[in-house]
């Protein structure tokens, strides 16, 4: 798994190329082989340097994460991290050179031994990433790596890498200093080893001579308290609901800054284990890494088997069919990029440009990367050049009329071969699909905005959709380098249908006459990224209300006055057609949109009511609404069979809608308080506020069968499904 081979001039190489798994992972056979062969290394005194590479497309993607579960307690993990810093630290402090050649990506442990290295010299590929996502699923680096960033880079570049959990392509670390020299081929990337090894036979980390590394931002100058005290802040606020990672990065920074290396580590590997326990951290790994590579794994075989996706058609310039056009195109992939007329296509390519000069200008893109895209991209009007694409996608409005309308004109220029997909965010697709000539080619891919930063598609599968389609849709899915989730069709799919359900309860709110300002803030106390009318405003009040009419049509049911629904489109329609308020895109909705930032509008304002002293409804009750609400819809999604398995629908809450990670998501938090109690709870709800809160027919199974949570009871939801179909 690590192979040895030993080069001119006494140079060691060792060349990661696990066997027992797909990429690179430091697992518990590869730890020890690591430590073995180190020993042995450092031993023998002829050894000139070390150089670490790999032989597979990847460096290392950290450790394995089953490492640190089978049951084992904080003293047990702060062990296995003490391990490998040990490790690290006899590298570093060898007194001879160590090279990291970075054939492919490095992140978290990669990352951490990359660091202890003297030098790092990396391939410039786009495919390669640098980084430290830990804190992604409530962790942060074990085996030192926050230390010796913080030294490398600086604490004012360093915290905000770890606690986002970015990944940097080469350009953009070499910018940052993560890495000290770029190549373009395998050869070249171990010659520049050598070179480094031979012209530096005596080499020291600066960090190791305490007395010269002082961070401008270190706590014991003036500068850094007040910096330290303002990120204590900041991450209360921006990270609220994400577990205590965020935390304990900054705790271990600014601890850390005050110590030399060593201590430092020691540091780290407390905080880590002691993160690893939390109930947050093994909720947002269960759902955040195993719920995700769950979800990655849906039909790979059939997706390796696919042919490769080299160029895509996208229909519809708009916001989403150019952060769609982006995602390709950064991704390697040609995009034909059509609207209604040149110019108007033009003008998507050149709003794409703008984006790019935005994540140049946050040092999140360097200017080759935007080169590359933009040369993938063309803008056209012409159908016919759509036929030399390997896939379609259609990004226009929604409009069943217009679509439909689209799907014609594909069906004209396109061989039946040819996938479509639709990113339709709620309308079902056995209703876009009726006047097609093969409604079996059409599929939904519902993306999220912006595209480019949200990782979940949901795919939607109508019921004439074909297989081919279905694997399609997954095999661009993949190539996109998104989550997947499978729902069946029906309005709103599921993450729609949950958002909407959670903006309805808002605007019913409103509509009693609760002031704006504190539905929003219930939503934000819940952990919820923005409040629910701001949600209503990004997705657009028109959307809102189609889908409810939607559902009255799918459900056939019809308007009832003074029902939940009459009263929520009553609202709507104030807003849509009497005011012409539209959301974030008409820069009128809930809120008023202006330059300097945005505040609810006056009509939002005007449904405020004096307080009922007598039933006073208080922050608390809100959030329940606003929560339970969810719940429901979700359980519902699954008697229906929209949704198929726990995972997918707790991985597409928090990617999909930014519901709290540290509750592993929508489905664990149905069961958060127990079944039983969930129920009591919603009994007690619906006789409060309505109907709408009574409990899903399937929480009463779960609980007559003994099942703690839907997670448990797949048989439950396969007869769910059977009894839908
Ligand atoms: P948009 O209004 O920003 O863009 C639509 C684009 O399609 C416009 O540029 C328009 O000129 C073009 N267009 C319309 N008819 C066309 C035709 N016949 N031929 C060629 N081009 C045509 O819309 P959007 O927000 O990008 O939404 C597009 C789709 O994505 C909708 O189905 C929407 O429900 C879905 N969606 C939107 C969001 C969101 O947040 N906006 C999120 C997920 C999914």
């Amino acid at each position: 798994m690590i192979n040895l081979q030993q080069m001119d001039g006494n140079i060691t190489c060792l060349s990661f190329e696990s066997r027992e798994t797909s990429v690179n992972l430091i697992t518990e056979p590869f730890l020890s082989h690591l430590e073995t062969l180190i020993e042995e290394i450092i031993r023998n005194k002829d050894t000139q340097g070390i150089i670490f590479t790999s032989g597979k497309k990847d460096f290392l993607l950290g450790a394995d994460l089953n490492l640190f579960l089978d049951d084992k307690d904080p003293v047990e993990i702060y062990q296995l991290s003490r391990r490998l810093q040990k490790i690290f630290r006899e590298l570093e402090t060898w007194g001879k050179p160590v090279v990291s050649a970075l054939s492919g990506s490095a992140l978290g442990a990669g990352m951490e031994l990359a660091l202890a290295c003297h030098y790092r010299v990396a391939i410039n590929h786009r495919s390669i990433v640098f980084g430290f996502p830990e804190v992604k699923i409530g962790l942060m680096p074990g085996g030192g790596g926050s230390q010796r960033l913080m030294r490398l880079i600086g604490i004012e570049k360093a915290l905000p890498l770890l606690m986002k959990g970015s990944k940097l392509d080469p350009v953009r670390a070499k910018e940052l200093g993560l890495v000290d020299s770029l190549v373009e081929t395998k050869n070249e990337l171990l010659e520049k080893a050598v070179a480094f090894i031979q012209q530096n036979p005596n080499r020291k980390q600066f960090w190791e001579d305490q007395e010269k590394w002082q961070d401008p931002l270190c706590p014991l100058r003036p500068a850094g308290q007040k910096y330290f005290m303002e990120m204590a802040v900041k991450v209360q606020k921006d990270y609220l609901g994400h577990g205590v990672g965020p935390q304990k990065i900054l705790s271990c920074l600014y601890e850390g800054s005050l110590l030399g290396l060593e201590s430092a580590c020691q540091i780290e590997a407390q905080s880590f284990s002691e993160l690893f326990k939390l109930e947050s951290s093994q909720k947002m790994i269960q759902t955040l890494f195993f719920g995700v590579s769950r979800c990655r794994s849906i039909g790979q075989k059939k997706i390796q088997e696919h042919p490769p996706i080299h160029s895509v058609g996208i229909i519809g310039a708009g916001l989403m069919g150019r952060g769609i056009a982006h995602t390709a195109a950064s991704t390697g992939h040609k995009v034909h990029l059509l609207d209604k007329d040149i110019s108007t296509a033009e003008m998507g390519r050149n709003l794409i440009s703008k984006e790019l000069d935005k994540l140049i200008l946050a040092s999140d893109l360097s200017t080759d990367g935007k080169s590359h895209t933009m040369e993938q991209i063309k803008a056209t009007d012409d159908w016919e050049e759509l036929s030399k694409c390997d896939i379609i996608i259609e990004a226009i409005d929604e409009n069943v009329e217009h679509k439909r309308e689209v799907y014609k004109k594909l069906e004209e220029v396109l061989t039946k071969d040819k996938v479509i997909i639709t990113n339709t965010s709620s309308l079902p697709l056995e209703v876009l699909n009726k006047e097609m000539e093969n409604p079996d080619r059409l599929v939904g891919l519902h993306f999220f905005a912006p595209v480019l930063d949200s990782p979940l598609v949901e795919i939607v599968k109508a019921k004439v959709s074909s297989q081919k389609s279905l694997v399609s849709a997954l095999k661009l899915a993949n190539t996109l380098q998104k989550v997947p989730i499978v729902v069946r069709d029906g309005y709103g799919f599921f993450t729609t249908r949950v958002m909407v359900c959670y903006i309805s309860e808002a605007i019913l709110c409103l509509n009693e006459g609760i002031p704006a300002a504190l539905i929003e803030n219930a939503g934000i106390a819940l952990g919820l990224p923005i409040g629910p009318l701001a949600l209503a405003d990004n997705m657009s009040l028109s959307t809102i209300d189609s889908l409810l009419r939607e559902k009255l049509k799918v459900t056939r049911r019809e308007l009832e006055p003074g029902s939940d629904e009459h009263l929520v489109l009553g609202v709507l329609e104030k807003f849509l057609h009497r005011h012409l308020r539209l959301g974030v895109r008409s820069k009128k909705g809930f809120y008023d949109y202006e330059e300097e930032g945005h505040h609810l509008s006056e009509l939002t304002k005007s449904y405020e009511k004096e307080k009922d002293r007598e039933n006073p409804v208080s922050l608390e009750d809100i959030k329940n609404r606003l929560m339970n609400i969810q719940l429901v819809e979700t359980m519902k999604c699954f008697e229906e069979g929209v949704l198929n398995t726990a995972h997918e629908g707790d991985v597409a809450s928090i990617l999909g809608w930014g519901f709290p990670p540290e509750t592993g998501g929508i489905v664990s938090n149905c069961h958060k308080l127990g079944n039983e109690k969930l129920l009591e709870e919603l009994n007690k709800m619906s006789i409060r506020w309505g109907e709408r809160f009574s409990a899903p027919k399937i929480l009463k199974t779960l609980i007559n069968k003994n099942f703690n949570s839907l997670h448990e009871a797949r048989e439950i939801l396969a007869n769910a499904l059977l009894e839908d179909s």
